[in-house]
């Protein structure tokens, strides 16, 4: 068990500039009602924390980010469970806001929830998520506890899956239905593991054969090199004509989106799962949108039911996720994590605390 002294001071990962971190000295706070104090263990780094630290996203700087976290409690608020929530356990929380008071919460897509990027500060000078600190106080409502051992690492990966089911909830694929992933990176895979679990016969179009490859071992049942072939032509070819139930673009990249549409049988589901840099605009005819009747929708955040469903799929070992850590980092080699992050090649770089 771990005593924490209130007054006891915790360190913090702050982005300071441009490829530039440094470890603050902050105290650790103190849980007010209704809220947990974590322990956080482990931190993954997440795109738009590494677009940060590239100086391709503004934010106010320091910059204390950090949203994909696992880690134990060590103290409770007045008015929290200690049987639900009891000191020690494995969490991992949902760290975005759902206020369940706007209009948007009230009607159970938290996603969009009004208060969404009042995002957790860890002190008056300090902007962001707060996750990459070594504690964090969260409302009890935001935490999930786990059953099972998991290495924190893993767990840390429990917000990135949770986007990912959002994504898949989004295109509501059935049993037996074709999928394309655009994109091999972690949230490729993710995507990938997850469709293959639901019975989805899933296509992935990457350009890397390493990224291929490790889908191809992880249950991928058709491979697509968009650099030596044309990637539509192929989707159809494996539809037998028809193209996919759902496509899925887990790229940054507008033209690759547009493609991605093309790639869609009629009443198909086209998930913009990633933000888009540049933000080009893309063209698509408005009667193909008529009489194709597919739907074009985004997926940001995880809900509250899919971060529920991915806690379930990991604490019932359904799913594997060791082999999408890249590495890990003690938080004092924070700086070297983040430069090994931004390198290309990585699934997840973890920061560990
Ligand atoms: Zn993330
Ligand atoms: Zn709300």
């Amino acid at each position: 068990m771990i005593k924490v002294q209130m007054n006891e001071c915790m360190k913090a990962v702050a982005i300071t500039g441009e490829r530039r971190v440094e470890i603050l000295s902050m105290k650790i706070p103190r849980p007010k009602p209704n809220e947990v104090l974590i322990n956080i263990r482990a931190c993954a780094l997440c795109t738009w924390e590494q677009r940060v630290f590239k100086g391709e996203k503004k934010t106010p700087l320091p910059l204390i980010g950090g949203h994909e976290i696992a880690g134990q409690i060590v103290a409770l608020g007045e008015d929290v469970d200690p049987q639900q929530f009891p000191v020690g356990a494995a969490v991992a929380p949902r760290i975005i806001k759902a206020c369940q008071s706007c209009s948007f919460c009230r009607r159970g897509v938290p996603t969009q929830c009004v208060q969404l990027n009042t995002f957790h500060l860890n002190g008056p000078d300090v902007y962001g998520m707060g996750g990459l600190a070594e504690y964090i106080c969260l409302e009890s409502s935001a935490v999930w506890c786990f059953n099972r051992p998991l290495p924190f690492d893993e767990m840390a990966l429990t917000e990135p899956l949770a986007c990912v089911l959002h994504s898949i909830n989004r295109a509501k694929p059935l049993f037996g239905d074709d999928a394309v992933v655009i994109g091999g990176g972690i949230m490729g895979q993710l995507h990938l593991m997850c469709l293959n679990k639901m019975g989805v016969r899933t296509i992935l179009s990457e350009p890397d054969k390493k990224r291929r490859d490790f889908a191809l071992s992880r249950g991928c049942n058709y491979l697509i090199d968009p650099s030596s072939e044309d990637a539509v032509e192929a989707v159809k070819k494996i539809t037998g004509g028809r193209g996919a139930q759902a496509v899925f673009n887990t790229t940054a990249i507008a033209s690759v989106g547009e493609e991605g549409m093309r790639m869609l049988e009629n009443t198909g589901r086209y998930v913009a799962f990633s933000s888009i840099h540049p933000d080009l605009p893309i063209s698509l005819n408005p009667n193909w949108l008529h009489s194709s009747e597919v739907v074009l929708t985004g997926a940001v955040n995880p809900s509250i039911q899919s971060f529920e469903q991915a806690v379930n799929l990991l604490d019932k070992e359904w799913l594997d996720l060791k082999d999408l850590i890249t590495d890990t980092y003690p938080v004092d080699k924070a700086q070297q994590a983040f430069e090994r992050a931004i390198a290309g090649d990585a699934y997840r770089i973890v920061i560990t605390f």
